[in-house]
C-alpha cells in the first residue's frame, strides 16, 4: 500500500474539498465524481477516500465496495444516458489513485485500446483482431499461474 503522495494527489485534493469535482456519490468509503474529459457524456469513476496507487492493493472489501457502487450508479447511468453498455475499466495510468471508470458505450470502439487501431488503405481502423490470439495451451498454462497457490 502506498500514501506517500497523498499530499500531492488529486483526487486527495479533491477529497478534502480542496479541489473542485462533480460529485455523484460519496460514503464513508469511497466517492464518485464526473470525469474530466469523457468520451461521452456521462463518463464518472469511483475512488477510495484512502490514497492507495494501485487498485491490486485495496482490500477485498474496499474494492467491492467500489465495485457495487460503480454498478449502482451504472444502472443511473442507463436511465439517464441510454448508452447501449456500461463498461468498467480500471487501468491505473493518469492518476496514481486507483480509480475505476464507469463508461457509458455507445460502440464497442469506445472502450478498446490503441491495441485494437491498425492501418487500412481507408484510414485508421479499430479491429478487435488486431490482437493475436492466443493458444489454448497457453491461456490454460496461464489460468494454471493463478490457481497455483489457492
Ligand atoms: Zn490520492
Amino acid at each position: 500500500m502506498t500514501d506517500h503522495n497523498s499530499t500531492t494527489c488529486i483526487f486527495c485534493a479533491i477529497i478534502a474539498g480542496h479541489a473542485p469535482a462533480s460529485v455523484v456519490h460519496r460514503d464513508d468509503l469511497c466517492m464518485a465524481f464526473m470525469n474530466l474529459r469523457p468520451l461521452h457524456p456521462g463518463e464518472f469513476m469511483v475512488i477510495p477516500l484512502q490514497h492507495i496507487d494501485h487498485f491490486t492493493d485495496l482490500s477485498d472489501d474496499l474494492a467491492a465496495h467500489i465495485m457495487v457502487t460503480g454498478q449502482r450508479l451504472g444502472r443511473w447511468m442507463m436511465q439517464v444516458f441510454a448508452p447501449k453498455r456500461v463498461g468498467y475499466v480500471v487501468h491505473g495510468f493518469g492518476v496514481a489513485h486507483a480509480h475505476l471508470n464507469v463508461l457509458p458505450l455507445r460502440e464497442s470502439s469506445d472502450i478498446v485500446s490503441e491495441k485494437h487501431i491498425v492501418q487500412t488503405d481507408a484510414g485508421l481502423r479499430i479491429a478487435h483482431e488486431a490482437v493475436p490470439l492466443r493458444s489454448r495451451s497457453d491461456l490454460n498454462a496461464d489460468a494454471a499461474q493463478f490457481l497455483r497457490d489457492q
